[in-house]
């Protein structure tokens, strides 16, 4: 009898949480503050997806607006690189004492028909209450479905600029990622294609780095074609068209720079609704629960595929409503 309690206690847990970006950190101090026992499940090790943005990232956000668990995140600049992210995630992880699982990965869900869960992943199997599906968007990039683009030459996430010096870069894309890795290749020394569907300079932009992309432009350092759709990557050369023209550019490396999407095999595999059109899961705004009970979703995953409607500053705040209805129950 004794023995049976004891095995329920350390194998059932409260909440498990998928992802240990910074809105799966968030949701698992906000549900521990409930009095919840929680675990984190990370695949790499925690904040995987700040890790890999490119080496000399600034924020656009100010420090305190990545801010998670009330643990202060003061820098002397206004706005953070990446590196001290790392080190705030890290310190927080460690002040509130998370208990996280790195470096395995959940492969799949199961709900049981008494309403808990058995997750399952690359080291055991897991008993939860409640899970929380926090792993972002970061994985998945967006593929153009073009011949060429498996090419390793072709890459979709930028990191430094250096290995780029003296040769011909093309960057695809016309939003944030794309115009910081133009802003870098071109100081590196790089000659800089930059190949943008949209007809003039996104509005997602932000107002502090057009002006030195149009500077460099107008001065001829950088070329930017707008409405080009691509339409293969060859060994030495983009191939795209501008109003019915055809046109080549020449390519030693290429930087598709088109965004990312979540995954959903998880949520869909448990039976949660996904909009095909945006990629919006199905859930309730006030408590991020899907409409499978007990399942929830935190962070970037939950905007489907507009990369610029949820962030840390508003998907940092997913785990009180997650822990205030959990503790509603
Ligand atoms: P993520 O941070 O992507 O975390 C998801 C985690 O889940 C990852 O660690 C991943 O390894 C893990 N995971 C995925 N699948 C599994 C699995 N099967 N099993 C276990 N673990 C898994 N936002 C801002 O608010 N301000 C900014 O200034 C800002 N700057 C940015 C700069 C760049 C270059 C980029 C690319 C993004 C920026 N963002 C910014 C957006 C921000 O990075 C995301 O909003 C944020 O990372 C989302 O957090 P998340 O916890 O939802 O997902
Ligand atoms: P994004 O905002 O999704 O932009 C993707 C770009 O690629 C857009 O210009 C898009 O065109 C284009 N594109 C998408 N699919 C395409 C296709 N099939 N063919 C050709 N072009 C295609 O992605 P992102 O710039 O990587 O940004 C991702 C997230 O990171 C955002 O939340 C962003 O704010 C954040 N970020 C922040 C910083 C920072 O803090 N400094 C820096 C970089 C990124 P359209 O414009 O027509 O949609």
């Amino acid at each position: 009898m004794n023995c049976q309690y004891i095995k329920r206690v350390v194998f059932l847990i409260d909440v498990l949480i998928i992802g240990g970006g910074p809105c799966g950190l968030a949701a698992a101090i906000a549900c521990e503050e409930k009095g919840f026992s929680t675990i984190i499940i990370e695949k790499e090790n925690i904040v995987h997806s700040i890790h890999r943005y490119p080496t000399h990232q600034t924020f656009f956000s100010t420090s305190e607006r990545l801010e998670i668990g009330g643990v202060p995140f003061i820098v002397e600049e206004r706005k953070p690189h990446r590196n001290q992210a790392l080190v705030y995630y890290r310190s927080v992880a460690k002040r509130k004492g998370l208990s996280i699982r790195a470096f395995e990965k959940v492969l799949n869900i199961d709900r049981e028909v008494n309403g808990t869960f058995t997750v399952y992943t690359t080291k055991e199997e897991l008993k939860a209450n409640y899970v929380i599906v926090a792993t972002g968007y970061y994985d998945s990039p967006n593929m153009m479905g073009i011949p060429g683009e498996d090419h390793s030459r072709v890459m979709h996430y930028f990191k430094e600029a250096h290995p780029y010096f003296d040769h011909h870069v093309v960057v695809i894309g016309g939003k944030n990622s794309a115009v910081d890795a133009v802003l870098e290749l071109e100081k590196a020394g790089a000659h800089v294609t930059m190949l943008y569907r949209g007809a003039d300079y996104s509005p997602s932009v932000k107002s502090w780095i057009l002006p030195e992309l149009v500077s460099l432009v107008r001065n001829e350092k950088v070329k930017l074609v707008f409405n080009a759709t691509i339409n293969e990557i060859t060994d030495t050369h983009v191939v795209y068209e501008t109003e019915k023209e055809q046109h080549q550019e020449r390519a030693d490396f290429v930087f598709a720079m088109t965004g990312y999407h979540p995954d959903h095999t998880f949520i869909r595999g448990l039976g949660v609704l996904v909009d095909e059109a945006t990629g919006k899961p199905h859930y309730h705004q006030e408590t991020m629960e899907t409409n499978i009970p007990g399942l929830f979703v935190a962070g970037v995953i939950a905007a489907g595929n507009n990369a610029n409607e949820i962030f840390i500053e508003n998907g940092r705040e997913h785990g009180s409503l997650i822990a205030n209805a959990i503790a509603n129950r």
